[in-house]
């Protein structure tokens, strides 16, 4: 897959980020600030925008791209995380044309890697890692099996959405939600959600 594959899934990320938009902010007015859908739509649309100018086949420049525009257009948690998690990728990528499974596997735990650095986060504390940290660990876990591409992805997104679903049943301690404590129980993250979605649109890309 090459730079021009990857500026075309950036866009179904964005896409599919403005279509669950409201959805997103409904999850977070519950137990945040009831901005996650619109911070993320308004990031997406700005990455749209840069990567469009871009001229490049370097897939890292274009990664590392839209990670700056996220973190200088998304705002909140979410901006600096997901900014660093696309940033902290585009360098496992750097220089390189093309991209494959075991590259994208790698852009995720690179992802994964960030956000835990930059938000002193670890699995279990009811944020966007409880959703990526299982679906990078199915992926891995599905390309050993030798299973196809399409198929990888989807144990990768099924295993994102059963983060999401764990994370209703857990106490938040990062983030705005922690500080609700115990009645953050029986709510589903925004984050893990958005994360979600993202690995939901690369699958429908590659499988389209
Ligand atoms: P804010 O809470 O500043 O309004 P958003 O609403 O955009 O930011 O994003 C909230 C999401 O950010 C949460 O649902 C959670 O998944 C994620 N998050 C918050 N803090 C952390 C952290 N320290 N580590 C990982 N993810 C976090
Ligand atoms: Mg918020
Ligand atoms: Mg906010």
């Amino acid at each position: 897959m090459d730079a021009k594959k990857i500026t075309e899934i950036l866009h179904a990320l964005s896409s599919k980020i403005d279509k669950e938009k409201e959805f997103l902010t409904e999850l977070d007015n519950v137990i945040g600030d009831g901005d996650h859908g619109i911070n993320m739509a308004r990031g997406f649309k700005a990455v749209d925008a840069k990567i469009d100018t871009l001229e490049t086949e370097d897939i890292g420049e274009i990664l590392r791209t839209a990670g700056m525009t996220l973190v200088s257009t998304v705002g909140g948690a979410s901006g600096p995380l997901y900014g660093t998690a696309f940033m902290k990728a585009g360098m496992t990528m750097s220089k390189k044309t093309q991209i494959s499974l075991s590259d994208f596997l790698a852009c995720l735990n690179a992802a994964v890697e960030g956000v835990k650095m930059r938000g002193k986060s670890v699995q279990g504390e009811k944020t966007m890692l409880d959703a990526m940290i299982p679906a990078l660990e199915a992926m891995n876990k599905a390309i050993e099996q030798g299973l196809t591409s399409a198929d990888v992805l989807k144990c990768g997104t099924e295993a994102a959405r059963q983060g999401v679903e764990y994370t209703k049943t857990i106490i938040a301690t990062k983030g705005r939600a922690s500080y609700l404590g115990e009645r953050s129980i029986g709510h589903q993250d925004p984050g893990a959600t958005s994360f979600t979605n993202m690995l939901e649109a690369v699958y429908d890309y590659i499988t389209a």
